[in-house]
């Protein structure tokens, strides 16, 4: 006789699925099945704290005790997660007895149902049985995961590198809108790293990518030959018409059925203008959504060793741009008000502005010699990094001739991990 699983996508949402035991394999193998959907009715005499969030969160039925044949009426599915083969014996012959499929981790051989090393990737699920080996199924899985990272759920295994495709092919789209939609991705601050494994994905699934000046051009190194790019900083306008002109931009591609990632610096609602954008696709009916980046507001500070707060030293950081002078009619920032505060001031786009912003801090009360930190291009290979005073940085970076973009960073964090770094 054959024992060859079947492979079966099992859909759980709203079906009763049992786990016997509390402990650490019940609080792997809870996150997957609540993700599916599945109510899930747990046993056990005692829970790990994670699987008390989840009773707590009200996500899961908790029947504090030991396992009785009756749990299984009504269940789909049932997990064994205990140790004692006695105790998951009779939960298999009470699931036998049910025709319910039985899982366990204890004993593989006893098990009516295994459960495969898995990634997902969007809609996309990768299950891997290993022929009685977790390991292997493990190592087989980790190669299509990395594949998968470098070329998206939605590629074809067989086709060429290049080779063209129909927009929106191979992947599961929102048919209702003929597949067009756009995403908002933060690509993070400018190691190419430092996008989010979904921000990535995204772009691999991309047909059109709309890319800013700050974007790390590593990650656009790396998309197909046949995607779209179109580079927002080349739009031969004004800043207003060039972001009218991204928003059409954005809007007619999706109209035509294109997947459009609007992939921005850092964060895409950080002084990103990524709300505009938004605001734009919804008006014209076009699905969009937000991926979150990296800002370069923490991340800049971390990368000079900057924590923006630090126990004992700073309970607030403040992130404020300082691309309008502070005397001007146009500013909304209360540098005044800033001036009073204790804690971590960083300010994204205020090399032009640095010593009128300087001055209007001293002037309201902000000691001259608190340390500043100014940290360019970080997290890239150009990065450079000065410290100085609120009195003199001003002067320095001008002598040290460092430029935009470069993120500054006021505050006695500068120093907090002085000690860890010496020299
Ligand atoms: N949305 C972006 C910020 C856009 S405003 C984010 O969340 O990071 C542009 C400003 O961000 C630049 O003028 C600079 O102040 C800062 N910035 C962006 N990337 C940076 C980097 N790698 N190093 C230093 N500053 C950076």
């Amino acid at each position: 006789m054959s024992t060859n699983p079947y492979p079966l996508g099992l859909r759980l949402a709203g079906r009763r699925v049992v786990v016997v035991g509390g402990g650490a394999v019940a609080t792997r193998r809870v996150p997957a099945l609540l993700d599916a959907g599945a109510d899930v009715f747990l046993v056990a005499p005692e829970l790990t704290p994670a699987l008390h969030g989840h009773v707590d969160a009200g996500r899961l039925h908790w029947e504090r005790r030991r396992f009785l044949p009756d749990d299984l009426d009504g269940a789909w599915l049932v997990q064994v997660a205990v140790d004692d083969p006695v105790a998951a014996a009779s939960v298999s012959a009470a699931a036998a007895e049910r025709r319910i499929f039985c899982v366990r981790a204890d004993d593989r051989a006893a098990a009516t149902a295994w459960t495969p090393a898995v990634t997902r990737h969007g809609p996309v699920t990768v299950a891997v049985l290993g022929g009685g080996d977790p390991r292997r199924a493990m190592t087989v899985r980790d190669e299509v995961r990395a594949l998968l990272a470098t070329r998206g759920p939605g590629e074809g295994g067989t086709a060429p590198a290049g080779a063209t495709r129909p927009a929106g092919a191979g992947r599961a789209s929102d048919p209702a809108a003929g597949g067009g939609r756009v995403a908002l991705v933060g690509a993070g601050p400018g190691d190419p790293e430092l996008i989010t494994v979904k921000g990535w994905r995204l772009l691999t699934e991309a047909d059109v990518v709309v890319a800013d000046r700050l974007v790390p051009g590593l990650l656009l190194d790396e998309l197909r030959s046949d995607v779209e790019l179109v580079d927002a900083s080349k739009i031969p306008y004004g800043p207003a018409r060039a972001q009218e002109e991204i928003n059409r931009i954005l809007v007619d591609r999706a109209l035509a059925g294109r997947v459009v990632v609007r992939l921005k610096g850092g964060d895409p609602y950080v002084f990103g203008r990524g709300g505009e954008e938004l605001l734009a696709c919804a008006e014209a009916g076009v699905p969009v959504t937000v991926v979150p980046g990296v800002t370069s507001s923490i991340a800049a500070p971390a990368a000079a060793g900057i924590p923006v707060t630090h126990r004992a030293v700073a309970h607030e950081f403040t992130v404020v741009s300082g691309h309008v002078a502070p005397d001007s009619p146009a500013s909304l920032v209360r540098w005044d008000a800033l001036a009073g505060l204790r804690g971590t001031l960083v300010i994204l786009m205020g090399l032009k502005n640095l010593a009128a912003i300087a001055a209007v801090l001293v002037a309201h009360g902000r000691p001259a010699d608190t340390p500043v930190a100014v940290v360019q291009e970080a997290t890239t290979g150009a990065q450079r990094q000065l410290r100085s005073t609120l009195g003199a940085v001003a002067a320095d970076v001008l002598a040290a001739g460092l430029r935009p973009p470069a993120v500054v960073v006021v505050g006695d964090v500068v120093d907090a991990l002085a000690a860890g770094f010496p020299g």
